[in-house]
């Protein structure tokens, strides 16, 4: 069997024959080369329409997918066209590959592929190539995806920030969390309300104006937005988000207080004390349980704080709305009470946005935010797989590569 015979099988295209395939001069590679079929027309790359041959331009060299351990190039001279439609002569469309790029198409998809699984630089490597095309595949496929995808109806969507990089640089990730899909819709550079504007004319008013639910924190520039834009929906805080506040105000708390016992001379009880009450007490084993229990003894602001923000878990169990919110009161009455001010701004802060606390029960739980939760993990284990240059531009790619579930080019043939 020919080598022909075999490209002939998986990457075959009308109007194109492959004549003859050889190794390279330093037999590193196998260079297959490519013809026009006798008398086929050929296609202009600005309006994809046939058009009179002008002319044909030197050979070029298109990568294709390595084989065995020999790289594999596609030898083709493009012919240009004297396109009357585009009044211009013009280099010809050829299906394998565009004008600009030297891998062809199906060698991108496969990179792309891959760099799902491997990070980008192992991907290079696997496959004896350089950064920069992986990155070049990527941007292909993503690309690709973006102007193809459909957005069809979004019930739900969670909105998110993480860090990026150092010095305060977070990105705002708007997910789709449907029961039947989940994933991510949209990507902006920074935390501001412009940026979060451009995800409401990215995805247009007739997407938007359906949907039902918004899961995110209580950032209020964003609250803001949701209530301009999906006046309809149900705004749902997020869980996982009150859970961490609460941890940091305890947080805070344990410090202050641990630093004026040192300075009164008192014994250091609260030493070593941190995860103790950070975490939940169900997930204590049996001798930090011991501690835990000791401690609780003495009459101080950590420990009553710790109470509080144990007590506050029950608010979960709720089915209705109405008890939750009855609890939800009684809650922050108590906390008002309790003379520790970083509680005292949480429950606060619960007060003011009681109503979307409570959308939470009315939602049945269905949209837990712990659904963008999972998600935002796995976008900071694809932002640390990250990738040479972490620029805004790569973190983007790889993050609507592996999260966007966006559709792929067509191929010709399933090579991974
Ligand atoms: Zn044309």
């Amino acid at each position: 069997m020919e080598l022909i015979t075999i490209v002939n099988r998986c990457h075959r295209f009308r109007g194109f024959v492959y004549h003859q395939a050889r190794f390279s001069s330093d037999h590193k590679s196998i260079e297959i080369s490519v013809r026009p079929r006798k008398r086929s027309i050929a296609v202009c790359s600005r309006c994809h329409q046939p058009a009179p041959g002008y002319d044909q331009l030197p050979e070029r060299r298109f990568e294709f997918i390595p084989l065995w351990g020999f790289f594999v190039f596609l030898l083709y001279a493009m012919r240009r066209v004297d396109c009357r439609r585009c009044g211009a002569v013009v280099v010809e469309q050829v299906p394998w590959g565009d004008g600009k790029r030297t891998l062809t198409r199906a060698y991108m998809l496969f990179l792309a592929r891959w760099a799902r699984r491997l990070s980008w630089k192992e991907t290079a490597e696997a496959f004896r190539t350089s950064w920069e095309k992986v990155f070049d595949a990527v941007e292909h496929v993503v690309t690709w995806g973006l102007e193809h995808r459909s957005l069809g109806q979004i019930d739900a969507i969670g909105v998110d920030e993480i860090q990026y990089a150092k010095g305060h640089k977070y990105l705002t990730l708007v997910y789709q969390i449907d029961i039947g899909i989940t994933r991510l819709l949209w990507i902006g550079k920074e935390r501001t309300i412009e940026s979060f504007q451009g995800f409401f004319t990215a995805m247009g008013k007739d997407v938007i104006s359906k949907i039902v639910f918004v899961c995110s924190d209580m950032w209020e520039p964003y609250l803001k937005l949701i209530r301009e834009h999906c006046s309809e929906a149900l705004h749902i805080l997020d869980r996982f988000h009150i859970v961490a506040n609460m941890n940091k105000a305890l947080d805070q708390v344990r410090a202050e207080e641990t630093g004026r016992m040192k300075r009164e001379g008192r014994a250091p009880v609260l030493n070593k004390s941190r995860w103790l009450l950070l975490r939940h007490s169900e997930n204590l084993g049996a001798d930090q349980h011991f501690r835990l229990r000791d401690l609780l003894r003495y009459n101080l602001k950590t420990v009553r704080a710790y109470l509080l923000k144990e007590a506050f878990q029950q608010l979960w169990e709720y089915n209705s709305p109405a008890w939750a919110g009855k609890f939800l009161d009684e809650w922050c009455r108590q906390t008002m009470r309790s003379r520790i001010e970083p509680m005292k701004k949480i429950a606060r802060s619960l007060r003011n946005h009681r109503e979307l606390i409570l959308n939470y029960f009315r939602a049945q739980k269905l949209l837990s935010s712990g659904v963008v939760e999972g998600l935002n993990n796995k976008a900071k284990v694809t932002m640390r797989k990250s990738y040479g240059f972490r620029t805004y531009r790569v973190l983007e790619l790889a993050l609507y590569h592996s999260l966007g579930k966006l559709p792929e080019p067509e191929s010709t043939h399933d090579f991974f």
